[in-house]
């Protein structure tokens, strides 16, 4: 018998009790079904996915003090970079079947390995194969949405952010940008970097609400959470 004990702070987060370790994990949308070779188990008719730290920004920013956390039941996600789904995964199972998650990935072939091993199996999720360069190529997309993510490494990515959240972001709604410094100066000092897209965001009309780096999990990675404010 497994413990399992609710996040009151991250809706649809929980920590499972392991061999004396608490860890994160979400509760499977997907029932039976593995993205990235997670462990699954059951508790009270419920089965939860482990949700790995080392291979999912979101979870480490959690693990590291993350304090906005704007996914729960119904809401609706623009991600950019669902890469083969690992973190789309776990947005999918706290947004549930009210919410929806359009993830947008550029690599076909990555694409085609992220509607096997993900997408197929959760009716929330739309896959839009696309450039996220190009937000007015996207076909599927209906209304605004309340958040976007973007974990994309590019050195233009905060651009990248910013031009999506001018077309789908709704006032007030939330961007996650997950920032690789050596995406955009190798040798630049991060710390710098992360100062230098938190400006970006600001004279583009967005609040910074908090920046988090995500050592040990992954070294010269920053997640900054900002609200669009127009
Ligand atoms: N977010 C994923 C996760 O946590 O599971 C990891 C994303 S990985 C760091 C970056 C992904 O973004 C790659 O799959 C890459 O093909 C994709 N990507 C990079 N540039 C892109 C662009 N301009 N438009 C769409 N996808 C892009």
């Amino acid at each position: 018998m497994v413990q399992v004990r609710t996040d009151n702070n991250f809706s649809g987060v929980y920590w499972i009790t392991e061999n004396g370790q608490e860890k994160i994990a979400t509760a499977n949308l997907a029932q039976g079904k593995k993205v990235y070779g997670e462990k699954l188990v059951s508790s009270g008719g419920v089965e939860y996915r482990f949700w790995d730290p080392f291979r999912s920004k979101l979870a480490a920013a959690i693990i590291n003090g993350l304090k906005f956390f704007p996914f729960k039941d119904g809401v609706k996600v623009l991600y950019l970079g669902a890469s083969t789904g690992t973190t789309v995964s776990h947005v999918s199972d706290i947004v549930k079947e009210n919410g929806i998650v359009f993830a947008v990935e550029f690599s076909a072939r990555v694409a085609n390995e992220f509607i096997d091993r993900c997408a197929k199996f959760r009716k929330n999720i739309i896959t839009i194969v696309e450039d996220a360069r190009r937000p007015e190529n996207y076909v599927g997309i209906f209304g605004k949405v309340d958040v976007v993510y973007c974990d994309i490494a590019q050195p233009d990515q905060t651009d990248i952010a910013i031009k999506n959240c001018k077309m789908f972001l709704r006032k007030d709604g939330i961007l996650m940008l997950i920032v690789k410094s050596r995406s955009i100066d190798v040798v630049k000092e991060p710390t710098k970097i992360f100062e230098e897209e938190e400006r970006k965001l600001k004279s583009s009309g967005f609040e910074v609400l908090q920046k988090i780096e995500l050592t040990p999990f992954d070294k010269d990675h920053a997640l900054i959470v900002s609200k669009k404010l127009f």
